[in-house]
């Protein structure tokens, strides 16, 4: 059917069945399925349940925000939030059973602090930064960390439920620094246990880190982008070969078709010139939809059984697609990016025709997308 806008049709079964893949993948480990960012663009509470339905024990989140949606909704499954600052509500965070990663000595006081108030033990993850220098805390600062968590002031309010860290380049496993952090990241978790505590998840693994890394499993993984369907790397393989469905497709009616003369200049600052007369269709999306400006002339859309490429610049809310002699009509819908196996432009398409990464393309879908959810379980 045709929707009377840009659409994001988000097929949950596909899903719940790639969660269900990564889970008997990886084989022993549980799975923390990443849903931070509204769900990479897929619907924040949508696909946390599908992830639930696919077999997902718990769900992994940036912003203490995230999780407390998910919870406001009644998903009671184990949540983690692993970024927050001085603003967050961690006493809402701490009695809605959010588990938290600590970073610092500071975020250790946070935390115990707002559990006592909360009258409530709070969960803690120490996140060690073993490379990426980004979050977490440095192997040489850890066993301070580890003291303020044992102080008599922390202690009756904190329990070690978990141990994670990052890779930095997770998506090239013969890189150095892989063995390096994965190596870190033992002697952090053993010197975790030698001080008396007994975690009760150990986590490393992005989606990159499960199909190419299987010694960095431990018991519990994260998987994000492969819950979409989407392979963060073409040298793992593609969706297909990683036996996962891409689980959302961008969808447009066509607005306009209209016939242009030969030399017709199009859109913004006349980037594309008609060679001869031609037909031409008006698409209503838009770089504040989230199509990259950087797609003129480059952005690659599928119409009428045709791989096309967009005519001339992506406008703040359309575009236009030389049709030649293809048979359109207003109305007909064209997939700007969906499953290649159905001969659909991937999302791989998009970031390589834009220079940028698959990632970015799902997250930066805007608000005015129709979005569509399909095969929801019930
Ligand atoms: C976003 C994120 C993930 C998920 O990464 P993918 O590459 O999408 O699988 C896992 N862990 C942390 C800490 C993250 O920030």
């Amino acid at each position: 059917m045709i929707q009377p806008h840009l659409t994001s049709v988000v097929d949950l079964g596909a899903l719940s069945r790639n969660v269900a893949t990564i889970k008997s993948h990886v084989a022993g480990p549980e799975v923390m399925a990443v849903v931070k960012a509204d769900g990479y663009g897929h619907g924040l509470l949508a696909s946390a349940r599908a992830s639930i339905a696919g077999g997902a024990s718990w769900l992994g989140v940036a912003l203490i925000q995230e999780a407390l949606e998910i919870r406001q909704a009644n998903i009671d499954t184990r949540i983690l939030a692993w970024l927050f600052t001085p603003q967050d509500q961690l006493v809402q965070a701490i009695k809605a059973d959010i588990d938290l990663a600590v970073n610092s000595v500071w975020s250790v006081e946070q935390i115990a602090q707002a559990a006592k108030q909360a009258g409530q033990i709070a969960r803690v993850h120490i996140k060690i930064d073993t490379g990426l220098s980004r979050n977490g805390v440095l192997t040489t600062d850890l066993a301070e960390v580890l003291r303020a968590i044992s102080s008599p002031v922390n202690s009756a309010n904190l329990n070690v439920t978990g141990v994670m860290s990052h890779f930095a380049y997770a998506d090239e496993p013969n890189h150095p620094t892989v063995a390096k952090q994965l190596d870190e990241f033992t002697q952090a978790v053993d010197l975790v246990r030698a001080s008396g505590f007994e975690p009760e998840v150990i986590h490393l693994a992005n989606s990159a880190a499960i199909f190419g890394l299987p010694q960095t499993h431990f018991n519990l993984v994260r998987p994000g982008l492969t819950i979409y369907g989407v392979s963060p790397t073409p040298h793992l393989g593609s969706s297909a070969e990683l036996g996962i469905t891409p689980v959302m497709s961008l969808r447009a009616p066509i607005a306009l078709v209209k016939d242009l003369p030969a030399g017709s200049g199009i859109s913004y600052a006349h980037q594309y010139v008609t060679e001869k007369a031609t037909r031409v269709a008006l698409i209503p999306a838009g770089y504040s939809d989230g199509i990259p400006r950087a797609g003129s002339n480059v952005g690659p859309v599928l119409i009428a059984g045709s791989l096309l490429k967009i005519a001339g610049r992506v406008c703040m809310d359309q575009f236009v697609l030389d049709v030649g002699d293809l048979p359109v009509s207003i109305g007909d819908e064209v997939v700007i990016f969906g499953d290649p196996a159905k001969g659909e432009p991937s999302v791989d398409d998009w970031a390589t025709a834009t220079n940028t990464i698959n990632y970015e393309i799902l997250t930066r879908l805007g608000p005015r997308i129709n979005r569509t959810f399909v095969n929801e379980s019930r």
